[in-house]
Order: structure tokens, then sequence, then C-alpha cells
């Protein structure tokens, strides 16, 4: 462990709540099933395969005491890495699609993220796949709760079954609302994902990692100063990125196109906020200067840093 790393200020940018759960959590929420069929759940082939654990993860989910519970299970790991600022991603669209009310539930954790040195904001997640219209209800969510600490509506899941161009209107909405515009992009597609992305609006690109494969779309990242954020043991773990060697931070950040490092489900791809620094020295040879200017550009840009 490169020794200053535990001590640096971080922020996390890029983390989905659900992704935080540990099988012992579900366990602990409801052992009428077995440690092992839980622990079985956080088994993946591919990135669909991914998509429904999370699904499956999220289900087990039931009352707004689950969902406080992970918020400070989470919340402890995030102090103990010495993480200050985090932007949470909660799959809005999961709840509304379990069929539960959305408010005691973000009531909940936005209770249990009060208690919690972490400074906390909260991005609302649209699943791309449901559709335009479940989208649109996450956007009037969010947009309710723009003084309640959400500061962003963002959009997650299959870029292929669930193309940014179908959530044109819900964007308009949402930046008319005073709500940032959050996408994954990117990630299990080509840039030209990335570039619709860009062209509702998102701010910042969970992932984006395609980008590396058009030299016109990292120019424009630079030019506009729009950060990726980047989730090294993500893409291995959903083998969006087949070998480590071939994951394209290094060049990425060479080219200059700005980045920040993340966890992104740090349960479910037994990875933290510190490792993710630690693999991006070891496997890339970033040096302690730029590792810290990553750890800064994670304050930098966050969308509410003081
Ligand atoms: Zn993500």
């Amino acid at each position: 462990m490169a020794d200053f790393l535990p001590d640096v200020p971080k922020s996390e940018l890029h983390l989905h709540l659900e992704g935080s759960v540990e099988p012992e959590t579900l366990y602990e929420l409801d052992p009428s099933g077995s440690i092992e069929d839980y622990r079985a759940l956080y088994h993946y082939t591919d990135f669909d395969a991914f998509l429904r654990a999370f699904g499956a993860i999220g289900k087990r989910l039931r009352t707004p005491a689950d969902y406080a519970l992970i918020t400070r299970r989470l919340l402890e790991r995030l102090e103990a890495q010495n993480v200050r600022y985090a932007e949470i991603i909660i799959a809005a669209g999961v709840v509304l699609w379990k069929q539960q009310e959305f408010a005691p539930i973000f009531d909940a954790v936005r209770a249990a993220a009060g208690e919690s040195r972490v400074r906390v904001r909260w991005i609302l997640d649209a699943v791309r796949q449901f559709g335009v219209e479940p989208a649109m209800r996450v956007a009037e969510l969010a947009a309710e709760r723009v003084n309640q600490e959400v500061v962003a509506l963002g959009i997650g899941g299959s870029e292929e079954r669930g193309p940014a161009s179908w959530f044109q209107d819900v964007f308009a909405f949402a930046g008319s609302a005073g709500l940032h515009l959050h996408a994954h992009a990117g990630e299990s597609m080509g840039p030209e994902s990335i570039w619709e992305a860009l062209s509702l609006g998102a701010e910042r690109i969970g992932h984006g990692i395609a980008a590396v494969r058009d030299p016109a779309l990292m120019r424009h990242l630079r030019e506009r100063d729009i950060p990726l954020e980047i989730c090294i043991t993500s893409n291995l773990v959903t083998g969006v990125v087949q070998r480590i060697e071939d994951h394209p931070v290094r060049r990425l950040f060479d080219a200059g196109v700005p980045i920040v490092l993340n966890s992104d489900d740090p349960a479910m791809f037994r990875c933290s906020l510190t490792g993710e620094f630690q693999l991006a020295a070891e496997q890339f040879g970033f040096t302690e200067a730029e590792l810290r200017r990553i750890a800064e550009n994670g304050f930098r840009y966050a969308f509410d840093w003081r």
C-alpha cells in the first residue's frame, strides 16, 4: 500500500448505495435465506448478469429501516477511508419498480447520512431500460428534493436497451428544476453512447472508458472539462474490460481527459476507494503527485462541495 493513500482526503462521485450492501448485511436483513445463497448472488459472468444481480439485491431491501442500515454501513466504511464527501447514487427507479414509496425510504437514508462525518449528496438514478415514463417519475422525485441534498438526476443500467436519446425531455425537465445531470455511458457501449449522453447535457460521465477509442471525444471532454468517473475493478468484474492491462485509465489521463477514481459498487466488486487508488499506482504507474491530483479532482468535479 502506498502509505500516503489512506490519509489522502477523498471524495466518492460514483458510488451506488445498493451496490455497497455486503451479503452478510442481506442475511442480517432477511435470515430466511442462507448466507451461501446471498453470497452466490454476488457472482456474475457478464454485464447483464451483473445488472440482474444488482436488481436481485435491490429486491431484498424492503423497508426504510433496511435502507437506513445499509447507508450507515456504507458511511462507516467511507469514514474509515478518509472520504470527506460522497455523492451516493440511489436507484430510485428500482424503488418505484418494486412499487415502494420513495419518500419514507429517502427520508430514512437522508437521516442516516445526517449522522455521518461524510458530507453526503444524492443522485437519483433512473433505469435506462425501464423506459421514459418511469425515468420521468424519478426526475420528479429528484426535483421535489433539490433542497434535501439531491444534487442530480442520473441514468444507469443498460445503454443498449435504453439509449440516452430517449431521455431528452427527462433531462430537460431535470435541468430546469435545478438538478445536475449525470449519465452512465461508454461503459458497455461505444463512444457514440457518450456523445449521446453529452448531447442531453450530461455534466459527468459514469465510466466513459470507450472515449479512448475516439480522439475527437477525448478532446471534447478535455476542452469542456467534463470528467469521466473511472471504476477500474468494476470494469474488470463486469467484463467490459477483459484484462487489467487493457484498461484505458492511463491513456485517458495522459490524453488530458479529466478523471476521478471511484469504487462504483464496492460490495459487489469487493473493492474500496483506497484500493482503486492503489491499483492505479501499482498497475498503471500513477505517481503520488498524479494520485493526489486525481483525489483533488474528486472535490473539484463534485456537484456540491463547498
Ligand atoms: Zn455505476
